[in-house]
């Protein structure tokens, strides 16, 4: 269930630097000195141009891309691969093609060690959490853009993360899908039913951060680091059951 307590570092980013191979010998410098922290309980938002790195932050905080420089710290301890307890939502949704929902949500825990019983357990609830409940044996190709992200969405929530990195996650949906998909999961919040404790949320779309977001940082580019943060003050999602914030959402 959720833990609102916000005393545990999550996540501690220490001067991270970034660099890739230009290809004319040259490096491209894309993450400068990041500086990030996160709380248990905390959602935070990430906002900043294309190109300014922060897909590949996050690729740095899910263990896929090392950093050049710097201490990225998952619980404490140095992120080398994947660790434990964080998992990603991508633009793209990455999906494996020719694997049913099921087998794709099951994806999620294989490196768990999970026996196989347990593993559809735990992914028939995820699918059924994110209201794709019937559409089990549907391959990515049959189902719309946004039952596609929801797919992404309970592989991603199937282990019960941490800590849910986000990467634009509705930015790839029509305008009227990603607010559905937007709300639902703000439905869920709000119910306490999302098994996750705190989200890293990367978008474009500054209305959707101060709607969902704890805290926003804002990202400078070339090189990309952390510029400014913003408190959003209003309470946050998961508190606002009163009617007045209701508008807002609906
Ligand atoms: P954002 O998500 O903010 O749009 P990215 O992190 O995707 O930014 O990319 C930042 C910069 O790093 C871009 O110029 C991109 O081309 C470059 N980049 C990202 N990954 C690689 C890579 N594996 N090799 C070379 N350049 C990369
Ligand atoms: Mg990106």
């Amino acid at each position: 269930m959720l833990d609102t307590s916000k005393d545990t570092n999550l996540l501690d980013i220490r001067g991270v630097c970034r660099s890739f191979p230009k290809g004319s010998g040259e490096e491209l410098l894309v993450l400068e000195k990041v500086d990030l922290t996160i709380r248990s309980g905390e959602i935070v938002g990430l906002l900043g141009r294309s190109g300014s790195g922060k897909s590949t932050l996050l690729r740095i905080i899910a263990g896929l891309v090392s950093p050049s420089s710097g201490d990225a710290k998952c619980r404490g301890e140095t992120i080398v691969g994947p660790p434990n307890g964080v998992s990603m939502v991508f633009q793209s949704f990455a999906l494996f093609p020719w694997l049913t929902v099921l087998q794709n949500v099951e994806l999620g825990l294989e490196a768990l060690g999970v026996d196989s019983a347990e593993r559809r357990k735990r992914a028939l609830a995820a699918i059924d959490l994110i209201g794709l409940d019937g559409f089990e044996s549907a391959y990515p190709k049959e189902l719309s853009g946004g039952m596609r992200q929801r797919v992404g969405f309970a592989r991603a929530l199937v282990v019960h993360p941490d800590l849910l990195l986000m990467d634009e996650p509705f930015s790839a949906l029509d305008v009227l899908t990603a607010e559905t998909l937007r709300t639902d999961l703000i439905d869920l919040w709000i119910e306490g039913r999302l098994p996750i404790k705190s989200v890293l949320m990367v978008t474009h779309n500054i209305e959707e951060a101060v709607l969902m977001c704890d805290r926003i940082l804002v990202f400078s580019s070339n090189p990309g680091r952390v510029a400014a943060e913003i408190k959003v003050d209003f309470p946050h999602p998961r508190n606002r059951l009163d009617p007045a914030f209701r508008q807002l959402v609906d």
